[in-house]
């Protein structure tokens, strides 16, 4: 009882943030609400009750709407502003690590606009920095798929890695500021962006492959590598990702102490990706059971400070070194 008030504790003190999750795209539908209302994972009550503070929001354009990627991507960061703007009081969009502190001190939820999948780009730099006016900070350079950029872990054929113009996308992305999300991405292209990164490589959301054996997760080497550059790994909740069989809040920490033991605690994070998926792993149900996950670690004896860097104190430290 005193373990678990004390993981209570340990959850409410610390700054939580989920770097993944696709409400975006169900919002601009209709079939959520951050008022509470249909079918989602994610509202603004239940960010509340699991302990979230900043939360990445992720445009998802599906590669099935070719000829409309950006005007689609678009509808979703208007919604991203216009909810924003209509819950003002409880949500903060925030583009810069002043802000994100802003945020926390005001007691708000720090909201944080991403793109998952370069295709919006149409093979357009000037649409980058578009994007960027409008508040975007990370972009996960691939789907599933084959973009201008480079594979996703979808494509069969994989052995090409970032192409001549996801080289400049990388480039102009570091000179703006923003996260370089390698999620998604075929292995040569996640070897190419590491190579030539000089910021922090991220994945928003993804598992370790030993535990999991999923195109989607990472090798122990992938993980050594983008924690060389000083990155973060959102650990994720999808059950496919986790374990083929009974995928429960334990195996979700063992993702965790494995992606620790192998990169480095400084290496990992949460990316939830709620919302971007119909099942959920037992036990964590939508956002607001993420305070089962500290009573979790909690109870492997993981101290306190460790228990806070993966919480959200590692992503905090990227944002403040990425973000101009
Ligand atoms: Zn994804």
């Amino acid at each position: 009882m005193a373990q678990k008030r004390n993981a209570e504790i340990i959850h409410r003190d610390a700054v939580v943030v989920d770097a993944h999750c696709d409400t975006l795209s169900l919002l601009v539908e209709g079939r959520s609400s951050l008022a509470g209302a249909g079918q989602g994972h994610v509202d603004l009550r239940r960010l509340r009750q699991g302990g979230v503070n900043v939360v990445f929001f992720a445009v998802f354009v599906h590669p099935k709407y070719r000829g409309v990627y950006l005007r689609k991507a678009l509808e979703q960061v208007d919604t991203f502003h216009t909810m924003a703007a209509a819950h003002r009081d409880v949500l903060s969009a925030v583009c810069e690590y002043s802000g994100i502190r802003r945020a926390l001190a005001e007691e708000k939820i720090a909201g944080i606009l991403t793109v998952e999948g370069g295709h919006v780009l149409e093979g357009s730099l000037g649409v980058l920095r578009v994007l960027y006016h409008m508040h975007v900070r990370c972009l996960t350079l691939t789907w599933n798929g084959r973009n201008k950029i480079a594979y996703g872990v979808g494509e069969s054929e994989i052995k090409k890695g970032l192409t001549p113009f996801g080289r400049e996308v990388v480039r102009e992305m570091e000179r703006l500021g923003m996260l370089v999300d390698v999620a998604h991405l075929a292995p040569t292209g996640f070897w190419d962006v590491i190579d030539m990164a000089t910021k922090p490589v991220i994945d928003t959301h993804a598992n370790s492959r030993v535990l999991c054996d999923h195109p989607r997760n990472l090798t122990d080497e992938q993980v050594r590598a983008l924690a060389g550059t000083g990155g973060v790994i959102g650990v994720n909740f999808v059950p496919a990702f986790v374990s083929p069989a009974h995928p429960t809040v334990e195996t979700v920490a063992d993702h965790i102490e494995h992606l620790a033991a192998v990169g480095g605690i400084d290496c990992v994070g949460i990316g939830s990706d709620f919302d971007g998926t119909a099942k959920t792993v037992t036990g964590l149900d939508d956002v607001s059971c993420l305070p089962l996950l500290t009573t979790c670690l909690v109870d492997r004896g993981w101290p306190q400070a460790d228990i806070r860097k993966v919480l959200g104190g590692n992503w905090l430290r990227v944002l403040k070194e990425t973000l101009n």
